[in-house]
């Protein structure tokens, strides 16, 4: 069925163009997301096959597996980071002022730093996840993207519907093991960004996170 969509990446890496898989290895696969919901959003495939049917929270449990998981997102964020320097550099006023301080003549001896894009990617995992096989989620803070159709896609990644893999192991009683209960995908809507509420009301949302998403890119 669809939510066993993902299981052909881990199968025959190997046979998809590059703008699908981003690369693989024996253990892992890096892909593009096929309905993304911010400007770069990347999902890694662990293919280990006694993890890849399980529940998150569950195959996390095996500390030795989760240290593994961790270690590659560190590795797919730094690429992701290239990928936002690349898109976005151009338009950063902090990439702007490295740049001029690089061509001064003499430049200085202290060089602006330049963006730090790996603090602009969000890495997680949804608590209740929709497709089968274990993915997490590499993706751009922004959540701009025409295929951000519904409340559920925002709040999914901006609820603690979303859990960083940073947060695992979770606690025995961490709330998020329920997390129907909480109700995080019916929220009333929070920007990302400047935390201004706009309840219910999507379109306006969709619109806001247009005019974030241009003054982020340029920062
Ligand atoms: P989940 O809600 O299960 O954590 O997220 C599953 C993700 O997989 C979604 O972001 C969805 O857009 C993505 N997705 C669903 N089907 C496919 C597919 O066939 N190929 C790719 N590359 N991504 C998919
Ligand atoms: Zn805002």
């Amino acid at each position: 069925g669809v939510r066993d969509g993902l299981g052909a990446y881990i199968a025959k890496p190997e046979t998809y163009a590059p703008d699908v898989v981003v690369y693989h290895n024996d253990d892992f696969v890096a892909i593009h997301d096929m309905f993304p919901k911010s400007s770069l959003h990347l999902l890694l495939l662990p293919r280990d096959q006694t993890k890849t049917r399980m529940h998150p929270f569950d195959a996390f449990e095996d500390t030795e597996f989760l240290a593994k998981v961790k270690a590659e997102t560190r590795t797919l964020r730094k690429l992701a980071a290239g990928e936002l320097r690349r898109k976005y550099g151009k338009d950063s006023a902090q990439e702007q002022a490295r740049q001029a301080a690089l061509s001064a003549d003499p430049p200085p001896d202290e060089l602006p730093q330049g963006r730090d894009w790996e603090q602009e990617i969000l890495v997680g995992l949804h608590a209740v996840p929709s497709m089968n096989h274990l993915h997490v989620h590499v993706l751009s803070v922004d959540r701009y993207s025409e295929r951000l159709k519904h409340r559920k896609h925002y709040n999914s990644f901006s609820t603690p519907f979303f859990v960083p893999i940073e947060d695992f192991p979770l606690a025995e009683d961490d709330v998020r093991r329920n997390p129907t209960q909480e109700g995080y995908l019916k929220r009333d809507f929070t920007c990302w960004r400047c935390g201004r509420g706009f309840r219910n009301r999507f379109v306006e949302l969709k619109q806001h996170l247009e005019q974030e998403f241009k003054e982020w890119k340029k920062l």
